[in-house]
């Protein structure tokens, strides 16, 4: 018999990862598979972290510091908080969920832009909140639409910033009017998972804001720019009563040691990883001239990936890309995002969707 399990798990949309290179070679019997689908680092983690997890590897007999202080007190000093005002989590992601674990009772409301990224909905519906998804304005968070969609009900609101699929960011002045508008017990979350492949000077810095707006929370990821997503650790940082609730509802032991000494360690080699994220961040602007002058509607991106607004082409472009051994990643009828990877995999990259506009698979735009 069927065990009974909560209704509401029926409505709760299946999280779909990026392909892996290994099952695509697998399926299309093709050797050497690049994968541009996960928004990762394309390179390894550095190595100091390389190092760290080495040494530590030894002791996974051990529990790990349930507190994470070392990393925590680490961070507070690499971001100029008090070690309070910081907790990390497995991922980023479970930081989300932590987030709306401790403000949303069943039948609250988190708001939030859409597309954006997918476990938003997931995580909100995993706690029963009901979800207000606000269109996007140009691929660009729309604050002021945002500002109109809380009501009483809401508890939680989302701003990915650079919006993971679009790539754009906020303003400094739209992020104020929003913070301005959304009342003081409600909580404002930056998601800044790429904050560090930013250029735009305007940007507003979610640490920045939490000094203006005690409302604010702010998550950011070593799997991103650190090159870290299989070990999973994120961090938040807001004032300590929220950072607080948000341990209330974190499962013990949450962020592995390895991890832990992982993210420490790449703390320390701060100057490598700027180095190693200018260089994406000069390939993001190659590849975007590259798929500009093929002439399609490729959007400006402040993060390490680039959003194609195709949405009636997605899926064919997806699986055509595939068929030739590049992995993408296509929203059916949304559009296409594709990560930077390393210079001949953006070639790659190119060439596959030259090859798309020559078989009509797409069309051009201009
Ligand atoms: N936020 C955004 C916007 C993301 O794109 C991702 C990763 N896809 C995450 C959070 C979660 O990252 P992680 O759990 O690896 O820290």
């Amino acid at each position: 018999m069927a065990i009974r399990t909560r209704g509401a798990l029926d409505g709760i949309p299946t999280y779909v990862p990026g392909r892996s290179a290994e099952s695509v070679a697998h399926e299309h019997s093709i050797d050497d598979v690049v994968k541009l689908a996960s928004n990762e680092a394309p390179f390894p983690p550095l190595p100091a972290a390389l190092e760290a997890i080495a040494d530590a590897a030894g002791s996974a007999n051990r529990y790990p510091d349930d507190g994470a202080g070392a990393l925590c007190e680490a961070l507070s000093e690499a971001c100029g908080v008090d070690a309070d005002q910081v907790l990390v989590g497995n991922g980023s992601v479970e930081l989300c969920r932590q987030a709306l674990a401790a403000t949303v009772d069943p039948g609250d409301e988190a708001v939030f832009g859409w597309p954006s990224f997918e476990a938003y909905p997931i995580l909100a519906q995993q706690v029963d909140a009901h979800i207000a998804r606000v269109p996007l304005r140009d691929h660009r968070y729309d604050l002021d639409a945002i500002a109109d969609a809380v009501t009483e009900r809401t508890r939680l609101v989302f701003v990915c910033n650079p919006n993971n699929p679009t790539g754009t960011v906020v303003d400094r002045a739209a992020a104020d009017r929003l913070l301005a508008r959304v009342p003081a017990d409600r909580l404002v979350v930056f998601d800044e998972a790429y904050r560090e492949f930013v250029t735009a000077p305007d940007t507003p810095d979610g640490v920045e804001l939490l000094r203006h707006h005690e409302n604010v929370l702010v998550l950011r990821t070593f799997s991103k720019a650190y090159g870290l997503a299989a070990l999973r650790v994120g961090y938040a940082i807001s004032r300590p009563d929220v950072i607080d609730a948000l341990r209330k509802v974190r499962v013990p032991f949450g962020v592995n040691g390895l991890a832990q000494v992982a993210a420490r360690a790449s703390l320390g080699a701060q100057d490598q990883m700027r180095a190693r994220v200018d260089s994406v961040i000069a390939e993001r602007a190659r590849l975007f001239a590259a798929i500009a002058e093929l002439g399609l509607p490729v959007v400006e991106s402040e993060a390490n990936f680039l959003w194609i607004d195709l949405p009636t082409e997605a899926v064919a472009l997806g699986a055509y890309s595939e068929r030739r051994g590049v992995v993408l990643r296509s929203f059916a009828d949304v559009g296409v995002r594709v990560t930077i990877g390393a210079a001949e995999e953006n070639d790659r990259l190119v060439s596959v969707l030259r090859a798309a506009i020559d078989e009509g698979i797409v069309s051009q735009s201009s």
